[in-house]
């Protein structure tokens, strides 16, 4: 028997870290420098056959305007069973906005038992690494662990580093919950 599977992905974190664009490399395999920040809420849908018995249906949520007051309403949050928290690896501002987000996730949904929802940590941009803040960013083994996420990649939307690694790792954690 075909099992199919909704599973809804929330995708936060500051304004112009790479969120849309992480979203529309994995979902539609392309990058653009320009997107525009349609207001609201965008959904993209990536049809994954997971197993032989399995079809996961990833409905990725993806927020534009609002990001920029920090945190989202509980509807957005309702009924998501994993994230990426992302950020920007040439802006520490964006970085030091991390816990404010996974913060904010953690206080407005959570899995039946009570645990978090799993979240892996993107650090985004990995393309501009000579530019910047890298040598000021802890280790991100250590602060993902510390801080409760289930991962975290360096990655690229331009080169298309690391993203589905990425996802594979948060869907991977998503369906080992049950
Ligand atoms: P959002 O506001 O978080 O949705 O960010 P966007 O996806 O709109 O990206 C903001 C800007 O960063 C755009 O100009 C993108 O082209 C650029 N960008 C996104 N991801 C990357 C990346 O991995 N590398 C580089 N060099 N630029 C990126
Ligand atoms: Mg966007």
């Amino acid at each position: 028997m075909q099992q199919e599977r909704l599973l809804k992905v929330l995708v936060i974190g500051d304004l112009g870290v790479g969120k849309t664009s992480v979203i529309k490399r994995y979902v539609h395999q392309v990058f653009s420098q320009h997107y525009q920040a349609t207001i609201g809420v965008d959904f993209a849908l990536k049809v994954l056959k997971w197993d032989h018995k399995t079809v996961i249906r990833l409905q990725l949520w993806d927020i534009a305007g609002q990001e920029r007051y920090g945190n989202m309403t509980r509807v957005y949050y309702r009924e998501a069973v994993g994230a990426l928290v992302v950020f920007d690896m040439t802006r520490l501002s964006t970085f030091q906005a991390v816990l404010r987000w996974k913060g904010d996730l953690d206080s407005k949904v959570a899995l039946g038992n009570g645990r978090p929802v799993p979240a892996v940590l993107l650090a985004n941009k990995c393309d501009q690494r000579g530019q910047g803040l890298c040598s000021k960013l802890p280790k991100l083994e250590n602060f993902s662990k510390d801080h409760g996420f289930v991962g975290w990649y360096e990655t690229s939307a331009k080169d298309n580093t690391n993203i589905d690694g990425a996802m594979t790792r948060l869907v991977e954690c998503i369906m080992a919950v049950e």
